[in-house]
């Protein structure tokens, strides 16, 4: 079977960056299972309905409009045939994707687009449940943990590339504490995942000690 790496985590532990890395390393492909939830959140969010009013049938009636493509180092998802990697990116479908995410319909749909990426390609994926629900024979399962403040102080250096200050890190520690606590029904570790706390480590030294457990 292609191989399958793992890589669960809350929001801003890493995830995404570390998996692209080691699968660049490997030379597979990264899967961003949450460009999934993001880009299906990006269309609930375009169709013009109030969040309050989606529901699974008409957030689900424009999945057909989402497609994947191999390229060279990724699996990306397109809308109507496009990339739309900005505004996936963007506050209004972080703010919303996680009630999205929350729909059991739409998790099925991800997760058939992710296993058929898997079935066709070797590939590391990220997300929060890749070891338990989509892949649970993955032949390496990571799970990522950071201490909050850290989290947050890395995401918003990636966001403003500058040192923010510590009202701007409280600010954003109180949306990933949202965020995870939203999250946490669809979060798991798997019983056979490593855990790595890389609040201390170097993405560098968390990347290589990933790879040389997938090479293992
Ligand atoms: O990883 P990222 O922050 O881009 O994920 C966006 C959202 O997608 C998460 O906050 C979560 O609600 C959802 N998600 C999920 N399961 C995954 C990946 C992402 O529920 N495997």
């Amino acid at each position: 079977p292609p191989l399958v790496i793992a890589i669960d985590g809350p929001a801003a532990s890493g995830k995404s960056s570390t998996a692209q890395w080691v699968a660049q390393l490997l030379d597979v492909r990264h899967v961003d299972s949450g460009a999934f939830y993001r880009a299906i959140t990006f269309l609930a969010v375009a169709s013009g309905a109030p969040a309050d009013l989606w529901t699974e049938a008409s957030v689900l009636e424009q999945a057909n409009r989402i497609t994947w493509r191999l390229t060279a180092r990724s699996v990306l998802p397109l809308v109507d045939g496009m990339e739309q990697d900005e505004a996936l990116r963007g506050t209004t479908v972080t703010r919303n994707v996680s009630r999205v995410a929350a729909m059991p319909a739409v998790r099925e749909w991800v997760n058939s687009q992710v296993r058929s990426a898997g079935s066709a390609v070797d590939v590391v994926v990220d997300g929060r449940d890749i070891g338990t629900a989509v892949f649970p024979k993955a032949q390496l399962k990571v799970f990522l943990v950071a201490d909050t403040w850290e989290r947050a102080r890395r995401r918003l250096i990636q966001r403003l590339s500058r040192r923010p200050n510590d009202s701007e890190i409280a600010e954003e520690v109180e949306a990933l504490v949202a965020r995870d606590a939203q999250d946490a029904t669809q979060s798991a570790p798997a019983r056979d995942a490593i855990t790595i706390d890389t609040t201390t480590v170097t993405q560098e030294e968390q990347v290589e000690r990933i790879v040389a457990l997938g090479r293992a």
